[in-house]
């Protein structure tokens, strides 16, 4: 039997990545160092992230009709996902505009452009019972639960990231059957104190959430992961990687490749240990969606 899909209804950016000794004071220009264009948004990377790993999936999204609206359309086909879904809108694609220090500190303005125009009729894609739809906080919210919402009438399960972080309507957060977040996010929803060396202050704020949302899954950087799933809790370590590369996509990656495995059928606790796993690559490689692995390269090292 054939996996159910991912369907993911979410961001795409293109983040222009600039290099200089320091970062300009206010009114100032100075000279740079270097400008990079990286495809991405969380919605992008992680049906990439899913798609590498062999499921089905539809990525829906909106790109603007600038110049950014046709590479970010190739990026996303170059990967092989289909882009039917990924429509076109009057204006500016979403935009990151990063500047790193030769600190290494970043100043990061982001432009939602064309993804605050994803609508609830965008996403009303043909949905079986079983498909996993998955949703970032980089879209409007009144999108997000009319997907959610629809695709649970029709026998989906629903996955919020709710990155960034931002308070959740009670209407949203009753259409989602899986939160992931990280530390700092889970700290926002909650306004509890929350330190990833003492876990029993990450499931006592994970355990907050619910029984608004069922399953609560936190994220803890090289710590792993931690999930309320009802009643239970679970706690996954962290995988020990040689080199720290590039920390990038390592969340997108997370939740990509716990969507792919629930859409495949697989336990949750199963899911947890195949999605920490496959992050723990992502931190080994340089970049976002480009440092997502396959199938294979997960399998060996669990
Ligand atoms: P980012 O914003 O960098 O993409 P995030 O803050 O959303 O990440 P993290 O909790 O930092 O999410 O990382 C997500 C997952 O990636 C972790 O749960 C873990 O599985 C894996 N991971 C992250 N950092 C490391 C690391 N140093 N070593 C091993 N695995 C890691």
């Amino acid at each position: 039997m054939g996996s159910a899909k991912v369907v993911v209804a979410g961001s795409i950016n293109m983040d222009i990545v600039v290099r200089a000794a320091r970062h300009p004071q206010p009114g100032e220009t100075l000279l740079g160092q270097s400008v990079q264009f990286f495809a991405g948004g969380k919605g992008a990377n992680q049906a990439i992230a899913a798609y590498r790993l062999g499921t089905p999936v539809i990525l829906i999204a909106r790109v603007g009709d600038d110049g950014f609206g046709g590479s970010l359309r190739a990026f996303v086909s170059q990967e092989g996902l289909d882009t039917q879904r990924v429509l076109a809108t009057a204006g500016a694609s979403g935009t990151a505009l990063i500047t790193v220090a030769d600190s290494g500190e970043n100043t990061i303005v982001v432009v939602p452009g064309a993804n605050d125009a994803l609508s609830p009729v965008d996403v009303e894609v043909d949905i079986e019972p079983g498909d996993v739809l998955v949703s970032q906080c980089e879209i409007p919210a009144q999108t997000i639960e009319h997907f959610f919402v629809r695709g649970k009438r029709l026998g989906a399960r629903t996955l919020l990231n709710a990155a960034p972080a931002r308070p959740l309507a009670p209407t949203l957060a009753a259409a989602a059957d899986v939160l992931v977040v990280n530390e700092s996010e889970l700290a926002i929803l909650t306004g509890a104190a929350v330190d990833a060396e003492d876990a029993g202050t990450v499931i006592a704020a994970a355990r907050s959430l619910q029984p608004a949302i069922e399953n609560v899954v936190v994220t803890l950087g090289g710590r792993g992961a931690v999930a309320c799933l009802g009643p239970v809790s679970e706690t996954v370590p962290g995988r020990r990687v040689e080199v720290v590369v590039d920390t990038t996509g390592a969340g997108d990656g997370f939740v990509g490749a716990l969507a792919a495995r629930l859409a495949a059928g697989e336990p949750f606790a199963q899911a947890l240990v195949f999605a920490n796993a496959a992050a723990s690559i992502c931190v080994e490689r340089p970049g976002a969606a480009a440092s997502m692995p396959t199938m294979a390269e997960v399998l060996a090292v669990l």
